[in-house]
């Protein structure tokens, strides 16, 4: 029983994955479903697994499992653009599948849970960002977060001309968009954070998806709270945190609180155990 209590929650994080497996497999009649689903689930929570059981890379390793898994298994070989261009794309098409249903989970409805957990444990880009030498911010934020409305705007333009124009052959397009989207944000998220000294660089300034994971994740029931009995105002978990958080606020208004990646950096980091 007492095992059962330390280890819920990757149960339970593997069971909410299997449910929407199933009721996608069911719903949809495709088996793929429950593969993609199961995969995902197993990758989370053994990363929680490992956590729990203070093993120092659970994040990465999460982050590599299914980085790698959506990047090149879906995205090279099953060709699936999930980068946002796929998604104007399946949107405008009416099709509830492939990137719809992966932006309603990890990026639209799933933030209400579990806020930007897909920035710190799944997402492809960051999942090679996070190797570079900047983990924290050494410089303040910058003011370029108008940016990233740009980049909405340009990838829904871009697809939105393609249909308009009636252009052939659609789904080529974008799939060579992926390939060449991907380039571009390595290239361009590896050039800011040398640039900037800070590996989020492009994750705080030029990545559309924050256009959907900020609101949402505003709401997120799943948030770092802090335990101000215990805390003593040492500043070190706000010096770890990559994302510029004032963790030790409560509050949902909290400085930069729908930037949280859930990295857990914080967490690991307070000496008196009060985040
Ligand atoms: S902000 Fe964008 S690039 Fe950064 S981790 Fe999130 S989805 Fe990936
Ligand atoms: S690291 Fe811990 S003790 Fe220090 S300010 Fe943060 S929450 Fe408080
Ligand atoms: S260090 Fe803490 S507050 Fe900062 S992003 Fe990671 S989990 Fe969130």
């Amino acid at each position: 029983m007492k095992h059962f209590k330390k280890y819920f929650s990757p149960i339970l994080i593997f069971l909410v994955f299997e449910a929407v497996g199933v009721t996608l497999w069911l719903s949809k009649d495709n088996p793929f479903y429950l593969f993609n689903f199961s995969y995902i689930g197993l990758s989370v929570s053994l990363g929680f697994f490992l956590f729990i059981r203070k093993y120092k890379h659970a994040r990465r390793l999460v982050q590599l499992l299914v980085g790698l898994y959506m990047l090149v298994y879906l995205g090279l070989i099953c060709r699936e653009n999930m980068q946002i261009e796929g998604f104007w794309y399946y949107l405008f098409a009416g099709v509830f599948e492939a990137a719809t249903i992966h932006y309603a989970v990890a990026k639209i409805f799933g933030p209400l849970i579990f806020g930007r957990g897909w920035c710190g444990y799944a997402c492809w880009t960051a999942m090679v960002l996070d190797f570079l030498p900047y983990k924290t911010p050494v410089q303040p934020r910058k003011k370029l977060e108008w940016l990233r409305y740009a980049a909405v705007a340009a990838s829904l333009v871009f697809v939105g001309a393609l249909f308009l124009a009636k252009v052939g052959n659609i789904e080529r397009i974008m799939f060579w968009s992926f390939i060449i989207g991907n380039i571009a944000y390595y290239a361009i998220g590896v050039a800011l954070a040398f640039v900037f000294q800070d590996n989020r660089a492009f994750c705080k300034y030029i990545c559309p998806i924050t256009v959907f994971l900020k609101p949402m994740s505003y709401f997120s029931l799943f948030r770092i709270k802090c335990d101000k009995t215990k805390c003593v105002s040492c500043g070190k978990c706000e010096r770890v945190c990559p994302m510029d958080v004032d963790v030790t606020d409560n509050s949902i208004k909290r400085k930069n609180g729908t930037e949280c990646i859930l990295c857990m950096e914080c967490v690991n980091n307070c000496p008196k155990g009060a985040l």
